[in-house]
């Protein structure tokens, strides 16, 4: 399989602590990858690395080929890479639908967005009933419960037509059942797209996750599948065991 991702040699430094210490990390096209590690681990700062919001002291950052590190934010968007934040960011006073329109239509003027509409586009009915939203489509984003809203945040990703999506926690916080769905969810857009997802819930892992990074303190402790990374000792002492 193509190397989708290439990361090389990160290192990230905050006022002289080194948040990512020498980070490499592959992730080939069509890959579900789970990231995990404790708290502090540099999880959220290699996500922030790969799509342009922090800039690394020194290493790099491959997509497709193309060199994403120095690229805004925005480009990195452009080039096919799309991410969920741990808080979902959504229009509350607009409907599940607009809020997909929107997020699939920055090309189209506001005002014809948010006026009535006579059907909608193959491309956002797709992004709902993979979702599962299709059913709440008219009701107000406001309304929706926290892992319906991580739903509609990951629809609004897709619709952006994302090659590689990087979701921060997206299990966080929901029930059982939420957890259940989601991870149908995400095997469901791991069919057509490559995902890389940052997760502590290790019942989830198991579940869900064929192969596994771990980090901790800035650096890759193992990789490998769930079995493997659960029955490495050094994995047990810094992460399981706690
Ligand atoms: P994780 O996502 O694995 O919990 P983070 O990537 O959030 O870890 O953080 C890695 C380390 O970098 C932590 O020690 C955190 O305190 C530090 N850190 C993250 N962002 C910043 C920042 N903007 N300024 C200073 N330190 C930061």
């Amino acid at each position: 399989m193509n190397p989708v991702l290439e990361v090389r040699g990160l290192r990230v430094v905050f006022d002289g602590f080194a948040a990512l210490d020498g980070v490499d990390l592959t992730v080939a096209e069509g890959e579900l990858r789970f990231l995990i590690g404790p708290n502090g681990a540099g999880k959220t700062t290699l996500i922030d690395v790969i799509t342009g919001l922090t800039r690394p002291a020194a290493g790099s950052v491959r997509f497709d080929g193309v060199e994403l590190v120095g690229l805004r934010e925005h480009r990195v968007v452009r080039l096919g890479v799309g991410r969920t934040f741990q808080t979902a960011a959504v229009f509350e006073e607009l409907s599940v639908v607009d809020n997909l329109d929107l997020a699939a239509g920055f090309r189209l003027p506001l005002r014809s967005l948010l006026r009535r509409r006579r059907g909608i586009s193959d491309e956002v009915a797709a992004a709902l009933e993979t979702a599962g939203l299709t059913a709440l489509a008219d009701r107000p984003a406001g309304v929706l419960s926290h892992g319906q809203r991580q739903w509609l945040e990951i629809g609004m990703l897709l619709v952006q037509r994302p090659r590689l999506l990087l979701l921060d926690e997206p299990v966080a916080g929901m029930s059982r059942d939420e957890r259940e769905r989601t991870g149908g969810l995400l095997e469901r857009i791991a069919r057509t797209h490559t995902v890389v997802v940052v997760e502590h819930d290790m019942e989830f892992l198991r579940r869900y996750a064929r192969e596994v990074t771990v980090l901790h303190q800035g650096r890759v402790l193992r990789e490998g599948s769930v079995a493997e990374v659960q029955d490495d000792p050094r994995v047990r002492e810094v992460y399981l065991g706690r």
